[in-house]
Protein backbone atom coordinates (compact mmCIF):
# COMPACT_ATOMS: atom_id res chain seq x y z
CA UNK A 1 0.00 0.00 0.00
CA UNK A 2 1.32 3.73 -0.81
CA UNK A 3 2.32 5.43 2.23
CA UNK A 4 -0.26 8.61 2.90
CA UNK A 5 2.24 11.35 2.02
CA UNK A 6 2.69 10.29 -1.33
CA UNK A 7 1.32 13.45 -3.97
CA UNK A 8 -0.23 12.08 -6.88
CA UNK A 9 -0.61 14.61 -9.87
CA UNK A 10 -3.33 13.64 -12.46
CA UNK A 11 -2.90 15.86 -15.17
CA UNK A 12 -6.46 16.31 -17.10
CA UNK A 13 -10.06 16.07 -16.31
CA UNK A 14 -11.18 14.31 -19.28
CA UNK A 15 -12.62 11.03 -19.06
CA UNK A 16 -9.09 9.30 -18.38
CA UNK A 17 -8.22 11.25 -15.10
CA UNK A 18 -11.45 11.79 -13.31
CA UNK A 19 -12.06 7.98 -13.59
CA UNK A 20 -8.40 7.63 -12.47
CA UNK A 21 -8.23 9.88 -9.34
CA UNK A 22 -12.12 7.87 -8.42
CA UNK A 23 -10.51 4.36 -8.78
CA UNK A 24 -7.47 5.51 -6.72
CA UNK A 25 -9.91 7.09 -4.12
CA UNK A 26 -11.88 3.87 -4.56
CA UNK A 27 -8.10 1.98 -3.18
CA UNK A 28 -7.99 4.41 -0.54
CA UNK A 29 -5.37 6.73 -2.74
CA UNK A 30 -5.55 10.43 -2.48
CA UNK A 31 -4.85 12.29 -5.81
CA UNK A 32 -5.37 15.79 -6.90
CA UNK A 33 -6.34 16.63 -10.55
CA UNK A 34 -5.44 19.85 -12.44
CA UNK A 35 -7.38 20.20 -15.70
CA UNK A 36 -6.28 23.61 -18.44
CA UNK A 37 -9.80 24.51 -18.98
CA UNK A 38 -11.90 26.43 -17.22
CA UNK A 39 -14.46 23.87 -16.29
CA UNK A 40 -14.95 19.67 -17.15
CA UNK A 41 -15.36 20.27 -20.73
CA UNK A 42 -16.51 18.11 -23.43
CA UNK A 43 -17.24 17.54 -26.94
CA UNK A 44 -21.11 18.15 -27.50
CA UNK A 45 -21.17 14.49 -28.79
CA UNK A 46 -22.34 10.93 -27.98
CA UNK A 47 -20.19 8.00 -26.66
CA UNK A 48 -20.86 4.24 -26.59
CA UNK A 49 -19.91 2.48 -23.13
CA UNK A 50 -19.65 -1.09 -23.56
CA UNK A 51 -19.45 -3.41 -20.77
CA UNK A 52 -15.96 -3.77 -20.30
CA UNK A 53 -15.77 -0.10 -19.42
CA UNK A 54 -19.33 -0.37 -17.22
CA UNK A 55 -17.96 -3.11 -14.59
CA UNK A 56 -15.17 -0.45 -13.89
CA UNK A 57 -18.48 2.20 -13.27
CA UNK A 58 -20.10 -1.25 -11.54
CA UNK A 59 -17.18 -1.89 -9.03
CA UNK A 60 -16.75 1.96 -7.99
CA UNK A 61 -20.75 2.82 -7.77
CA UNK A 62 -21.14 4.91 -10.44
CA UNK A 63 -22.94 2.85 -12.82
CA UNK A 64 -26.40 2.89 -11.94
CA UNK A 65 -26.41 6.99 -12.21
CA UNK A 66 -24.61 6.43 -15.64
CA UNK A 67 -26.85 4.12 -16.79
CA UNK A 68 -30.05 6.59 -15.68
CA UNK A 69 -28.88 9.39 -17.54
CA UNK A 70 -27.55 6.39 -20.73
CA UNK A 71 -29.78 4.49 -23.32
CA UNK A 72 -29.88 0.93 -23.10
CA UNK A 73 -28.25 -0.09 -26.59
CA UNK A 74 -30.11 -3.46 -27.83
CA UNK A 75 -27.37 -4.50 -30.73
CA UNK A 76 -25.77 -3.10 -33.56
CA UNK A 77 -27.27 -3.01 -37.45
CA UNK A 78 -25.70 -2.96 -40.23
CA UNK A 79 -26.62 -1.40 -43.76
CA UNK A 80 -26.07 -1.35 -47.17
CA UNK A 81 -25.96 2.74 -48.29
CA UNK A 82 -27.70 2.03 -51.21
CA UNK A 83 -29.86 -0.69 -51.20
CA UNK A 84 -30.42 0.45 -47.10
CA UNK A 85 -31.00 -3.42 -46.68
CA UNK A 86 -30.15 -4.67 -43.60
CA UNK A 87 -27.10 -6.69 -44.02
CA UNK A 88 -26.21 -8.09 -40.74
CA UNK A 89 -27.94 -8.14 -36.68
CA UNK A 90 -25.99 -8.01 -33.68
CA UNK A 91 -28.31 -9.21 -31.18
CA UNK A 92 -27.24 -8.04 -27.38
CA UNK A 93 -30.84 -8.32 -26.14
CA UNK A 94 -30.77 -11.94 -27.12
CA UNK A 95 -27.06 -13.19 -26.99
CA UNK A 96 -25.67 -10.75 -24.54
CA UNK A 97 -28.69 -9.55 -22.50
CA UNK A 98 -26.58 -9.50 -18.97
CA UNK A 99 -23.96 -6.73 -20.25
CA UNK A 100 -24.42 -3.12 -20.46
CA UNK A 101 -24.24 -1.82 -23.73
CA UNK A 102 -24.89 2.17 -23.00
CA UNK A 103 -25.57 4.88 -25.54
CA UNK A 104 -24.40 7.93 -23.73
CA UNK A 105 -23.88 11.65 -23.92
CA UNK A 106 -20.26 13.02 -23.22
CA UNK A 107 -21.49 15.86 -20.80
CA UNK A 108 -23.34 13.55 -18.89
CA UNK A 109 -21.00 10.57 -18.55
CA UNK A 110 -17.69 13.65 -17.76
CA UNK A 111 -20.60 15.40 -15.07
CA UNK A 112 -21.43 12.83 -13.52
CA UNK A 113 -17.56 11.58 -13.12
CA UNK A 114 -16.78 15.42 -11.63
CA UNK A 115 -19.72 15.14 -8.96
CA UNK A 116 -18.33 12.22 -8.25
CA UNK A 117 -15.41 13.67 -7.43
CA UNK A 118 -16.25 16.55 -5.71
CA UNK A 119 -18.35 14.39 -3.42
CA UNK A 120 -15.56 12.55 -2.07
CA UNK A 121 -13.95 15.29 -2.09
CA UNK A 122 -10.94 14.81 -4.65
CA UNK A 123 -9.26 18.38 -6.02
CA UNK A 124 -10.24 19.25 -9.09
CA UNK A 125 -8.11 22.40 -10.64
CA UNK A 126 -9.03 24.22 -13.34
CA UNK A 127 -7.25 26.80 -15.30
CA UNK A 128 -3.68 24.27 -14.67
CA UNK A 129 -2.01 23.86 -18.26
CA UNK A 130 0.60 21.76 -17.46
CA UNK A 131 4.02 23.09 -19.45
CA UNK A 132 6.24 20.43 -18.53
CA UNK A 133 7.47 18.40 -15.97
CA UNK A 134 11.03 18.85 -14.47
CA UNK A 135 13.01 16.48 -11.89
CA UNK A 136 9.63 15.28 -10.02
CA UNK A 137 7.67 18.37 -10.43
CA UNK A 138 5.03 20.10 -12.01
CA UNK A 139 5.42 23.43 -13.96
CA UNK A 140 1.71 25.49 -14.83
CA UNK A 141 1.97 27.99 -17.16
CA UNK A 142 0.26 30.33 -14.97
CA UNK A 143 4.18 29.52 -13.09
CA UNK A 144 2.93 27.45 -10.00
CA UNK A 145 5.06 24.24 -9.63
CA UNK A 146 4.37 21.65 -7.86
CA UNK A 147 6.40 18.55 -6.64
CA UNK A 148 4.82 14.97 -7.17
CA UNK A 149 5.86 11.42 -6.21
CA UNK A 150 3.05 10.03 -8.84
CA UNK A 151 2.64 11.72 -12.41
CA UNK A 152 -0.59 10.63 -14.03
CA UNK A 153 -0.66 11.93 -17.46
CA UNK A 154 -4.18 11.60 -18.84
CA UNK A 155 -4.17 14.90 -20.94
CA UNK A 156 -5.33 13.19 -23.91
CA UNK A 157 -4.11 12.98 -27.58
CA UNK A 158 -1.90 16.04 -27.81
CA UNK A 159 -0.47 15.08 -24.29
CA UNK A 160 2.19 17.32 -22.38
CA UNK A 161 3.12 14.44 -20.26
CA UNK A 162 3.51 12.34 -22.91
CA UNK A 163 6.80 14.47 -23.92
CA UNK A 164 8.38 13.55 -20.31
CA UNK A 165 8.53 10.22 -21.06
CA UNK A 166 9.16 9.24 -24.51
CA UNK A 167 10.42 11.01 -27.81
CA UNK A 168 7.87 12.04 -29.85
CA UNK A 169 6.88 10.42 -33.37
CA UNK A 170 5.21 12.46 -35.79
CA UNK A 171 1.55 10.67 -36.15
CA UNK A 172 0.77 9.69 -38.96
CA UNK A 173 -2.26 10.76 -41.16
CA UNK A 174 -4.62 7.46 -41.90
CA UNK A 175 -6.18 9.44 -44.97
CA UNK A 176 -9.48 9.43 -43.58
CA UNK A 177 -11.30 12.09 -41.54
CA UNK A 178 -14.83 11.85 -39.47
CA UNK A 179 -17.37 14.37 -39.35
CA UNK A 180 -19.70 14.88 -36.38
CA UNK A 181 -23.06 16.21 -35.06
CA UNK A 182 -26.35 15.48 -33.46
CA UNK A 183 -29.62 15.79 -35.79
CA UNK A 184 -33.22 15.16 -34.74
CA UNK A 185 -34.10 11.87 -34.48
CA UNK A 186 -36.67 12.29 -37.21
CA UNK A 187 -36.26 8.68 -38.67
CA UNK A 188 -37.61 7.19 -35.37
CA UNK A 189 -34.13 4.97 -34.79
CA UNK A 190 -34.61 1.90 -32.19
CA UNK A 191 -32.36 1.60 -29.55
CA UNK A 192 -30.18 -0.18 -31.82
CA UNK A 193 -26.36 1.50 -33.55
CA UNK A 194 -26.62 1.94 -36.97
CA UNK A 195 -23.33 1.34 -39.07
CA UNK A 196 -24.19 2.09 -42.75
CA UNK A 197 -21.51 0.87 -45.28
CA UNK A 198 -20.27 2.55 -48.69
CA UNK A 199 -17.01 2.07 -50.27
CA UNK A 200 -14.19 4.37 -48.64
CA UNK A 201 -17.70 5.82 -46.01
CA UNK A 202 -19.49 4.93 -43.36
CA UNK A 203 -21.64 6.57 -41.35
CA UNK A 204 -22.69 5.46 -37.52
CA UNK A 205 -26.10 6.90 -35.95
CA UNK A 206 -27.54 5.63 -32.54
CA UNK A 207 -30.06 7.27 -30.48
CA UNK A 208 -28.81 9.90 -27.36
CA UNK A 209 -30.43 11.63 -24.43
CA UNK A 210 -34.15 10.80 -24.91
CA UNK A 211 -34.34 9.13 -28.17
CA UNK A 212 -35.17 12.14 -29.52
CA UNK A 213 -31.74 12.74 -31.01
CA UNK A 214 -29.00 11.14 -32.97
CA UNK A 215 -25.59 10.97 -32.68
CA UNK A 216 -23.70 10.94 -35.86
CA UNK A 217 -20.46 9.94 -37.19
CA UNK A 218 -19.47 10.00 -40.91
CA UNK A 219 -16.25 9.23 -41.86
CA UNK A 220 -14.84 8.99 -45.21
CA UNK A 221 -10.97 8.31 -46.92
CA UNK A 222 -9.79 11.34 -48.61
CA UNK A 223 -5.82 12.34 -49.48
CA UNK A 224 -6.26 15.82 -48.45
CA UNK A 225 -4.69 16.41 -45.04
CA UNK A 226 -7.33 17.63 -42.52
CA UNK A 227 -6.02 19.64 -38.97
CA UNK A 228 -5.92 17.02 -35.87
CA UNK A 229 -8.11 17.52 -33.11
CA UNK A 230 -12.00 17.55 -33.08
CA UNK A 231 -13.38 20.71 -32.58
CA UNK A 232 -12.98 22.59 -35.90
CA UNK A 233 -16.71 23.41 -37.29
CA UNK A 234 -17.44 22.42 -41.33
CA UNK A 235 -19.95 23.84 -43.39
CA UNK A 236 -22.90 21.12 -43.30
CA UNK A 237 -22.90 21.38 -47.35
CA UNK A 238 -19.56 19.57 -47.35
CA UNK A 239 -20.77 16.52 -45.66
CA UNK A 240 -24.18 16.68 -47.72
CA UNK A 241 -22.14 16.45 -50.69
CA UNK A 242 -19.56 13.50 -49.67
CA UNK A 243 -22.77 11.48 -48.72
CA UNK A 244 -25.23 12.52 -51.47
CA UNK A 245 -25.31 8.95 -52.54
CA UNK A 246 -26.68 7.00 -49.52
CA UNK A 247 -30.62 6.52 -49.54
CA UNK A 248 -33.89 6.12 -47.64
CA UNK A 249 -33.29 6.64 -43.87
CA UNK A 250 -29.20 7.04 -44.25
CA UNK A 251 -29.82 10.00 -46.26
CA UNK A 252 -32.93 11.37 -44.36
CA UNK A 253 -30.44 12.47 -41.03
CA UNK A 254 -27.78 13.20 -43.47
CA UNK A 255 -29.61 15.83 -44.78
CA UNK A 256 -31.02 17.47 -41.20
CA UNK A 257 -27.44 18.26 -40.57
CA UNK A 258 -27.07 21.74 -39.69
CA UNK A 259 -23.94 22.14 -37.33
CA UNK A 260 -20.82 19.48 -37.86
CA UNK A 261 -17.47 19.15 -36.82
CA UNK A 262 -15.01 17.81 -38.60
CA UNK A 263 -11.13 16.02 -37.87
CA UNK A 264 -8.66 14.53 -39.63
CA UNK A 265 -8.01 10.57 -38.16
CA UNK A 266 -4.33 10.46 -36.94
CA UNK A 267 -2.24 6.98 -36.43
CA UNK A 268 0.26 7.25 -33.34
CA UNK A 269 2.99 4.83 -33.86
CA UNK A 270 1.69 2.22 -30.52
CA UNK A 271 4.84 3.70 -27.47
CA UNK A 272 6.50 0.63 -26.07
CA UNK A 273 7.25 2.42 -23.23
CA UNK A 274 4.16 4.33 -21.08
CA UNK A 275 6.41 5.16 -17.95
CA UNK A 276 9.49 6.44 -16.71
CA UNK A 277 10.46 6.64 -12.72
CA UNK A 278 7.24 8.54 -11.43
CA UNK A 279 5.33 9.30 -14.54
CA UNK A 280 2.69 7.24 -16.12
CA UNK A 281 0.29 7.71 -18.81
CA UNK A 282 -3.00 6.78 -19.75
CA UNK A 283 -5.98 6.92 -22.00
CA UNK A 284 -5.01 8.49 -25.33
CA UNK A 285 -1.80 10.10 -23.89
CA UNK A 286 -0.55 6.27 -23.71
CA UNK A 287 -2.31 4.57 -26.42
CA UNK A 288 -4.54 6.85 -28.68
CA UNK A 289 -7.08 4.48 -30.62
CA UNK A 290 -8.50 5.25 -33.71
CA UNK A 291 -13.01 5.07 -33.21
CA UNK A 292 -13.90 2.16 -35.72
CA UNK A 293 -14.87 -0.11 -32.62
CA UNK A 294 -15.99 2.76 -30.18
CA UNK A 295 -12.98 1.41 -27.86
CA UNK A 296 -10.91 4.86 -27.14
CA UNK A 297 -12.78 5.87 -23.64
CA UNK A 298 -12.99 2.24 -23.02
CA UNK A 299 -9.67 1.64 -23.26
CA UNK A 300 -9.13 4.61 -21.14
CA UNK A 301 -11.73 4.04 -18.33
CA UNK A 302 -10.00 0.66 -18.32
CA UNK A 303 -6.49 1.93 -17.77
CA UNK A 304 -7.77 4.00 -14.39
CA UNK A 305 -8.89 1.24 -12.43
CA UNK A 306 -5.60 -1.07 -13.58
CA UNK A 307 -3.33 1.94 -12.71
CA UNK A 308 -5.09 2.53 -9.56
CA UNK A 309 -5.01 -1.31 -8.08
CA UNK A 310 -1.07 -1.60 -9.07
CA UNK A 311 -0.27 1.67 -7.21
CA UNK A 312 -2.64 0.31 -4.52
CA UNK A 313 -0.92 -3.31 -4.42
CA UNK A 314 2.63 -2.65 -4.84
CA UNK A 315 4.63 0.16 -3.20
CA UNK A 316 7.42 0.11 -5.01
CA UNK A 317 6.65 2.35 -8.37
CA UNK A 318 8.42 0.84 -11.07
CA UNK A 319 6.73 -2.35 -10.02
CA UNK A 320 3.56 -1.22 -10.56
CA UNK A 321 4.16 0.76 -13.54
CA UNK A 322 5.60 -2.39 -14.98
CA UNK A 323 2.78 -4.77 -14.38
CA UNK A 324 0.09 -1.84 -15.24
CA UNK A 325 2.05 -1.68 -18.74
CA UNK A 326 2.31 -5.55 -19.04
CA UNK A 327 -1.55 -6.16 -18.25
CA UNK A 328 -2.43 -3.33 -20.86
CA UNK A 329 -0.36 -3.15 -23.55
CA UNK A 330 -1.02 -6.55 -25.93
CA UNK A 331 -4.54 -5.97 -24.74
CA UNK A 332 -4.71 -2.29 -26.27
CA UNK A 333 -2.52 -3.51 -29.39
CA UNK A 334 -4.83 -6.09 -30.05
CA UNK A 335 -8.05 -3.10 -29.93
CA UNK A 336 -5.43 -0.92 -31.98
CA UNK A 337 -5.24 -3.28 -34.84
CA UNK A 338 -9.35 -4.69 -35.02
CA UNK A 339 -10.38 -0.99 -35.23
CA UNK A 340 -7.55 -0.56 -37.88
CA UNK A 341 -8.89 -3.90 -39.82
CA UNK A 342 -12.53 -2.88 -39.23
CA UNK A 343 -11.76 0.21 -41.22
CA UNK A 344 -10.46 -1.43 -44.01
CA UNK A 345 -13.73 -3.57 -43.77
CA UNK A 346 -16.31 -1.01 -43.67
CA UNK A 347 -14.62 0.69 -46.28
CA UNK A 348 -13.98 -2.16 -49.27
CA UNK A 349 -14.73 -0.77 -52.61
CA UNK A 350 -14.28 -3.21 -54.24
CA UNK A 351 -17.72 -4.63 -56.03
CA UNK A 352 -16.95 -7.96 -55.91
CA UNK A 353 -15.46 -8.04 -52.32
CA UNK A 354 -18.37 -6.29 -50.83
CA UNK A 355 -20.87 -8.71 -52.36
CA UNK A 356 -18.38 -11.47 -50.65
CA UNK A 357 -19.01 -9.06 -47.50
CA UNK A 358 -22.66 -9.23 -47.77
CA UNK A 359 -23.20 -12.74 -48.64
CA UNK A 360 -21.61 -13.53 -45.39
CA UNK A 361 -22.91 -10.83 -42.82
CA UNK A 362 -26.42 -12.03 -44.34
CA UNK A 363 -25.49 -16.07 -43.64
CA UNK A 364 -24.12 -15.24 -40.39
CA UNK A 365 -27.04 -13.34 -39.31
CA UNK A 366 -29.61 -15.95 -40.84
CA UNK A 367 -27.75 -19.04 -40.13
CA UNK A 368 -25.06 -18.32 -37.11
CA UNK A 369 -26.70 -14.58 -35.35
CA UNK A 370 -24.92 -15.64 -32.20
CA UNK A 371 -21.00 -16.16 -33.84
CA UNK A 372 -21.57 -12.31 -35.05
CA UNK A 373 -21.59 -11.17 -31.60
CA UNK A 374 -19.35 -13.60 -29.62
CA UNK A 375 -16.46 -12.76 -32.24
CA UNK A 376 -15.92 -9.63 -29.85
CA UNK A 377 -16.87 -11.53 -26.24
CA UNK A 378 -12.78 -11.01 -26.26
CA UNK A 379 -13.44 -7.05 -26.18
CA UNK A 380 -17.17 -6.81 -23.84
CA UNK A 381 -16.35 -9.72 -21.72
CA UNK A 382 -13.21 -8.64 -20.15
CA UNK A 383 -13.06 -7.28 -16.88
CA UNK A 384 -10.93 -5.56 -15.21
CA UNK A 385 -11.74 -5.32 -11.95
CA UNK A 386 -11.75 -9.26 -11.33
C1 LIG B 1 -15.42 10.45 -33.24
C2 LIG B 1 -15.02 9.71 -32.06
C3 LIG B 1 -15.95 8.89 -31.48
C4 LIG B 1 -15.59 8.13 -30.39
N1 LIG B 1 -16.50 7.31 -29.85
C5 LIG B 1 -16.14 6.55 -28.82
C6 LIG B 1 -17.09 5.64 -28.24
O1 LIG B 1 -18.25 5.58 -28.67
N2 LIG B 1 -16.68 4.85 -27.21
C7 LIG B 1 -15.39 4.93 -26.71
O2 LIG B 1 -15.05 4.16 -25.78
N3 LIG B 1 -14.48 5.80 -27.21
C8 LIG B 1 -14.83 6.61 -28.24
N4 LIG B 1 -13.93 7.49 -28.75
C9 LIG B 1 -12.60 7.65 -28.12
C10 LIG B 1 -12.65 8.52 -26.87
O3 LIG B 1 -13.36 9.72 -27.09
C11 LIG B 1 -11.27 8.86 -26.36
O4 LIG B 1 -10.45 7.70 -26.43
C12 LIG B 1 -11.36 9.32 -24.90
O5 LIG B 1 -12.07 10.54 -24.81
C13 LIG B 1 -9.98 9.49 -24.30
O6 LIG B 1 -10.10 10.00 -23.00
P1 LIG B 1 -8.88 10.73 -22.27
O7 LIG B 1 -9.39 11.13 -20.93
O8 LIG B 1 -7.66 9.87 -22.38
O9 LIG B 1 -8.57 12.02 -23.17
P2 LIG B 1 -9.46 13.32 -23.35
O10 LIG B 1 -10.90 12.99 -23.36
O11 LIG B 1 -8.89 14.02 -24.54
O12 LIG B 1 -9.17 14.19 -22.04
C14 LIG B 1 -7.94 14.85 -21.84
C15 LIG B 1 -8.14 15.99 -20.83
O13 LIG B 1 -6.87 16.54 -20.53
C16 LIG B 1 -6.96 17.96 -20.62
N5 LIG B 1 -5.62 18.44 -20.99
C17 LIG B 1 -4.99 18.34 -22.17
N6 LIG B 1 -3.77 18.88 -22.14
C18 LIG B 1 -3.61 19.36 -20.87
C19 LIG B 1 -2.54 20.03 -20.22
N7 LIG B 1 -1.40 20.32 -20.84
N8 LIG B 1 -2.69 20.37 -18.91
C20 LIG B 1 -3.85 20.06 -18.25
N9 LIG B 1 -4.89 19.43 -18.83
C21 LIG B 1 -4.78 19.08 -20.13
C22 LIG B 1 -8.01 18.20 -21.70
O14 LIG B 1 -8.55 19.52 -21.61
C23 LIG B 1 -9.00 17.12 -21.38
O15 LIG B 1 -9.93 17.51 -20.40
C24 LIG B 1 -14.27 8.25 -29.86
C25 LIG B 1 -13.36 9.12 -30.42
C26 LIG B 1 -13.71 9.84 -31.51
C27 LIG B 1 -12.70 10.75 -32.12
Amino acid sequence: MLEDSKQIVVVGAGIAGLTTALCLNHFGINACVYERSNEVTTAGAGIQLSPNANRVFSHIGLFDEISALSRRCKGVRIFDYKSNSQLALFDYMKFKRDAAFLFCHRADLVSILYAACKKLKIPVHFDKKLEKIKNGEVIFSDGNVYSADIIVGADGLHSNVRKAVIDEEKPIFTRQIAWRSIVPNSINQDDFSHVTLAPKRHLVSYPINDGSQLNLVLIKEQNEWQPDGWKHPEDPKVVKENFKDFSDEASKIIASIESVYKWGLFRYPMKKKWYNDRVILVGDAAHPTLPFLAQGAAMAIEDSFVIASKISKFPKLSFAFNEFQRERFPRVQRIISASAKNARTFHLSNVISRLVLHFFLRLLTKFLPHLLVKRFDWIYDHNVTN
